[in-house]
């Protein structure tokens, strides 16, 4: 490494442990393709790579294991389900690294599908445009569900490419989901549950482990968000594993306030009764600058050891 003191200065606070995996504004899908092959070359034996479906618009779907797939206990950790919230995907590559270079606890697997909805995350980084998101525009635009210049309208999509917002698209009060009956950059529902490949892909590789706990990352809040509906056991466990996040991460817990249905989470909890988190990263709003990594990525670096540890403790 330089030692000259531009480089010295610009590395400060820099994750020494993070080799391949680098701070960047923009973490596209191609950088992470790029990242999951050199990762898969450094952890050939600790790391393993699936492509569980693929997006609307053909971009690959993936999951990255870490830890033997034939392991007791598997922790599902997913992210920017919604487009603008990319910097989460970042995040979870970077955690990742970090668990490889670390070493994965005994015992588990970690699979992370760190950017599960590729095709949103596109529009909101690169303000990729076409006939379908024209029609889209327009009618967000006539319904007064846009503000601002057409590149904001952009660079905070959340939505899939078809208009889908893949965070209220899963089966658990589905017929209560309130918002936009159209496709629009966010919160319309789509026509029923599991009507995109993206979130059906997530139903279906959710279904094919016995996973004790999700975690799913969202932008932004500093809040964890850990219960959904009237699902005691699930709830109460899923209390547990958040007050330890919060001990180590600071921060806050929310309760439900059931007004929000529809959410990957919620899904977990309720059909596949497993315990299960939104973490909601950062105090800007979405798309994040890249100056807010370093201290997210902080806050949450030592996550997949704090489920281990929970999952020890309760004895699961
Ligand atoms: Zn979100």
């Amino acid at each position: 490494m330089c030692t000259c003191i531009f480089c010295v200065l610009f590395s400060k606070g820099k994750p020494k442990e993070l080799k391949i995996v680098k701070q960047t504004a923009l973490y596209t899908y191609n950088k992470l393709i790029e990242d999951s092959e050199l990762l898969l070359k450094q952890y050939p034996t600790a790391l393993t790579c699936e492509i569980i479906g693929y997006s609307y618009n053909g971009r690959k779907l993936l999951s990255l294991c870490a830890g033997d797939k034939n392991a007791e206990h598997h922790v599902l950790i997913q992210a920017a389900i919604h487009g603008r919230e990319h910097i989460t995907s970042l995040v979870a590559m970077a955690l990742l690294e970090r668990l490889l270079s670390r070493g994965v606890p005994r015992g588990f697997c970690f699979h992370f599908l760190p950017m599960t909805n590729p095709d949103g995350a596109a529009i909101s980084q690169l303000l990729s445009f076409d006939c379908a998101l024209a029609e889209i525009y327009e009618s967000d635009c006539k319904k007064g569900r846009s503000e601002g210049p057409m590149e904001l309208y952009l660079q905070r999509w959340k939505s899939n490419a078809r208009g889908v917002d893949l965070n209220r698209n899963f089966d658990a009060g589905f017929s209560k989901i309130t918002g936009p009956n159209s496709p629009s950059s966010e919160n319309y529902r789509g026509l029923n549950a599991f009507s995109e490949p993206e979130s059906a892909a997530l139903r279906d590789y959710t279904e094919a482990y016995d996973f004790c706990a999700t975690i799913s990352y969202h932008a932004m809040g500093n809040e964890i968000y850990y219960e959904f509906g009237d699902n005691p056991p699930v709830n109460e466990a899923g209390r547990t594993l958040a007050e330890a996040v919060a001990k180590k991460t600071g921060y806050r817990l929310v309760e439900d306030d059931g007004t929000s249905f529809g959410g990957y989470k919620d899904w977990a909890i309720e059909k596949m009764r497993i315990p299960s988190l939104t973490i909601e990263v950062g105090r800007l709003p979405a798309p994040l600058p890249e100056s807010e990594f370093i201290k997210i990525y902080n806050s949450n670096k030592n996550l997949p050891y704090i489920i281990a540890d929970w999952v020890s403790l309760k004895g699961a």
